[in-house]
């Protein structure tokens, strides 16, 4: 599965305990993040992780894209719900995204935990499925 991790700047401190605490689960996948919280993630595990833009340098509009190409199985983003963000548009755009092409979309660490324990137990292989069959470009 690929995942995507972003987290804002008051929440990388999170994303990395979370991501450090549930290494052994994001190991078997493959890893990609918004700038800034890719390198983090990195630093502190060591694990690969695919690093696209700064979110507010477009690295949002780039996980986007990967979901709007049925290349991405799942988003976790833990959000600041308490600071503006600059690139607020692409934040929206981003989860409009996960709606419209159904990608499971985490944006605090309790549903992430969730989405966690369901790929723990297989719980999303129907992503293969959906990812094999959709193509359907307008
Ligand atoms: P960053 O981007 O990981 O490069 O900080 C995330 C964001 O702030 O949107």
């Amino acid at each position: 599965m690929k995942i995507a991790l972003i987290a804002h700047d008051r929440m990388k401190d999170e994303i990395v305990r979370f991501v450090t605490a549930y290494q052994p689960v994001f190991e078997k996948h493959d890893l990609y993040a918004t700038g800034t919280t890719g390198r983090r993630i990195m630093e502190a595990t060591g694990l690969k992780v695919t690093r696209c833009q700064s979110g507010p340098l477009g690295g949002d509009q780039q996980i986007g894209a990967m979901i709007a190409d049925n290349d991405m199985d799942v988003v976790i983003f833990f959000r600041d719900p308490l600071t503006p963000q600059p690139h607020e548009p692409d934040i929206n755009a981003l989860i409009r995204l996960c709606d419209v092409y159904k990608i499971p979309l985490a944006t605090n660490m309790a549903t992430a935990e969730l989405i966690i324990h369901a790929l723990e137990r297989d719980e999303l292989k129907w992503r293969e499925f959906v990812r094999g069959h959709r193509d359907e470009r307008e």
